[in-house]
């Protein structure tokens, strides 16, 4: 397992969440912080990532490959803060 920061689900999370998705601000189902997905904490394996709160340890995303299937799930993550356009 190698621990890397939330730059490492960019290209997961890009057709999730936008063209840059490292800077969407997460809130944290465990403690309630904010925090963008760049600053998570996320655990590489060779099935996927894992990307914890720095803040309490909670998972707030999983990638797992399986095949030619991707499986992105955010099950820590209370909400995903969406800019307004202006
Ligand atoms: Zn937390």
């Amino acid at each position: 397992m190698t621990l890397v920061d939330g730059n490492a689900l960019a290209g997961a999370l890009t057709e999730l969440l936008g063209p840059d998705p490292t800077v969407t601000v997460l809130r944290c189902a465990g403690c309630g912080s904010l925090g963008p997905v760049a600053l998570a904490a996320v655990y590489r394996t060779a099935m996927g990532s894992v990307a914890r709160c720095r803040d309490c340890d909670t998972v707030l995303v999983t990638v797992v490959d399986a095949g030619e299937q991707r499986w992105v799930a955010l099950p820590g993550t209370r909400a995903v803060l969406e800019p307004v356009p202006e």
